[in-house]
């Protein structure tokens, strides 16, 4: 057994595995909520104690824990190891040495990275990017995130900044985003969303499953609500996931005449809508890439579910700390 800690700083909640990542297996795990109102100091040591309690309360004869990963939620400056900007954190963590602070409570050496290259990383050594080269993630939730495996290996670009694919913009005139854009996927195929068309359509007084199944309760309309008025039969529900799928395929058409990747994989809640979105997001894509053979591409959805992230983030820190080997 290989055995390293995978970590998640989420905002809600820290997660920590300890994982052999010979086979990618979860030896045990344990959450705690992040807090992250009381700042980077307060989380960091939330965390640190985290990893050592997984540590010790794994029982593991198995022996020596040889480093921890990191998957962070937003933008990281890899060569120094601090997080630069963390979507829906408090106070965003400017230059807050993440890594080293880590290194230093646990005495365990540290990597971190973003937390959808993690699940990205994690997906393709263990989960449905088994076997191919090159591939794409989406990952839809709360927000959209990405991650690219280019030529066999986790592709990261200037600082790890590579895969932002929820902000690749559709539509200059769009919708306004979170990143300051207009009309980026995020704001077509997140579920906050989906969500929001669904309100909107119940408002507006569509006769639709949706008003019921929400009860005239606007805050329980969620994109799992809009997917299980398409999967009753309901025409606005799959219209909604119609207009997200389409905009998927079109940012799936630009990563195809980009990459040419042998396999796009779809994770996060949203994904679990399944048919609702491949079946549009296919249809835009061999309609907007022309030009490869796109039929050959393949869509799936991905396998580790939540488990991705800190079974990629482990996977990376091995990468990373043993020198390059697996
Ligand atoms: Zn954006």
């Amino acid at each position: 057994m290989k055995l390293f800690v995978g970590c998640d700083l989420g905002g809600t909640n820290l997660r920590a595995a300890l994982v052999d990542v010979d086979n990618g297996r979860v030896i045990y795990q344990k959450a705690t909520a992040t807090l992250a109102r009381q700042g980077p100091q307060a989380v960091m040591q939330r965390m640190a104690a985290l990893i050592k309690e997984v540590i010790q309360e794994s029982d593991s004869s198995a022996g020596q824990v040889f480093g921890v990963g990191i998957g962070a939620p937003g933008l990281l400056d890899l060569e120094k190891g601090e997080t630069l900007f963390l979507t829906n954190f408090a106070g965003n963590w400017p230059h807050v040495p993440l890594r080293d602070t880590i290194q230093r409570l646990t005495s365990i050496p540290t990597a971190i990275l973003n937390d959808v290259r993690a699940i990205t990383f994690g997906e393709w050594r263990f989960g449905a990017g088994q076997g191919v080269e090159t591939m794409v993630v989406l990952a839809l939730g709360t927000g959209v995130g990405g991650g690219l495996v280019v030529n066999g290996q986790l592709h990261l670009g200037l600082s790890g900044s590579a895969g932002e694919l929820g902000h690749i913009v559709l539509d200059p005139n769009g919708p306004r985003c979170g990143c300051g854009n207009q009309g980026c996927l995020e704001v077509y195929a997140s579920g906050p969303a989906i969500a929001a068309m669904g309100m909107k359509m119940v408002a507006q007084g569509f006769a639709t499953r949706i008003a019921e199944l929400c009860e005239g309760d606007y805050n329980r309309i969620t994109a799992a609500l809009i997917a299980q008025a398409a999967q009753e039969g309901d025409a606005v529900a799959r219209e909604i996931f119609e207009r997200a799928g389409q905009a998927l395929g079109r940012a799936a058409a630009t990563l195809c005449v980009t990459l040419s990747p042998q396999r796009i994989v779809l994770t996060g809640g949203v994904a679990r809508a399944g048919v609702l979105l491949l079946e549009p997001m296919q249809q835009a894509m061999r309609q907007l890439a022309r030009v490869i053979p796109v039929e050959q591409v393949q869509i799936e959805l991905g396998k580790l579910g939540d488990q991705a992230g800190v079974i990629g983030a482990a996977c990376f820190a091995a990468q990373k700390i043993s020198g390059g080997a697996r």
